[in-house]
């Protein structure tokens, strides 16, 4: 089994630039072409892994608006609210939460260099008080039209490119592989080379195997 030198290249490439410390987390957003979008943004944006609070195990996707890119951006279930704003806190995020109140702080204003979260809500009702209520901070993007609000797929764009833009600005963008652990790093490598053999590991509970510099197994 191998991989084109090419095909690892680009692989290795994207993977050397992933994010950790700056992901989302999608509350009740049940349009699959918004959450498409979502998951399109932050692969493009270099995100790690989007979080999402979802009852049922697989997140609804259409393929068509995401183009694949649920297969490049690990998606996170959580049962619940306070399970993922445990989890992420627990993991050092400052959770910003998305909603239009009086308390919201324009998003201009703000640092999001650092283990940064953007809280995102359902299309119709937003964010939940009970989920408002766990964040750091909420924050606006700020409006001029007849229209109360933003698709939540754009606003999640606009948030996450201003985080990249600050962290461009400072050089904190990684470029070798350094946004992410050894241990993630090793196992997305494989993963993202070889997703045929995922399950064949993952039954026999085996470690992955390492890869050498041009992708092939090495025993
Ligand atoms: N009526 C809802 C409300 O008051 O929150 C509108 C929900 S909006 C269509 C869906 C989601 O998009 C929001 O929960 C938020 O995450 C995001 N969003 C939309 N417009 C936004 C804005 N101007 N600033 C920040 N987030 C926004």
């Amino acid at each position: 089994m191998s991989v084109l030198p090419r095909r690892f290249k680009r692989i290795k490439d994207v993977l050397n630039s992933r994010i950790q410390d700056l992901t989302v987390l999608i509350e009740g957003v049940n349009k699959p072409h918004n959450l498409s979008a979502i998951i399109r943004t932050c692969d493009a944006a270099g995100v790690f892994q989007a979080n999402f609070i979802c009852n049922h195990s697989e997140v609804k996707t259409f393929n068509s608006t995401a183009q694949g890119s649920q297969k490049w951006v690990k998606l996170n279930n959580h049962e619940s609210y306070l399970s993922a704003t445990n989890t992420l806190k627990k993991r050092g995020f400052k959770l910003y939460g998305t909603s239009l109140n009086e308390n919201s702080i324009d998003y201009r204003d703000l640092d999001f260099t650092k283990n940064t979260c953007f809280v995102l809500g359902a299309e119709k009702w937003g964010l939940s008080k009970e989920l408002t209520a766990q964040v750091d901070k909420s924050i606006y993007i700020p409006m001029n039209g007849m229209v109360q609000s933003l698709n939540v797929s754009v606003a999640g764009a606009i948030l996450l490119f201003e985080a990249i833009r600050q962290r461009k600005n400072k050089n904190l963008i990684p470029y070798d592989g350094e946004g992410l652990n050894q241990e993630e790093y090793k196992n997305t490598l494989f993963e993202w080379t070889y997703p045929e053999l995922i399950d064949i590991y993952k039954k026999s509970n085996k470690d992955y195997p390492s890869l050498d510099e041009n992708g092939k197994i090495c025993c």
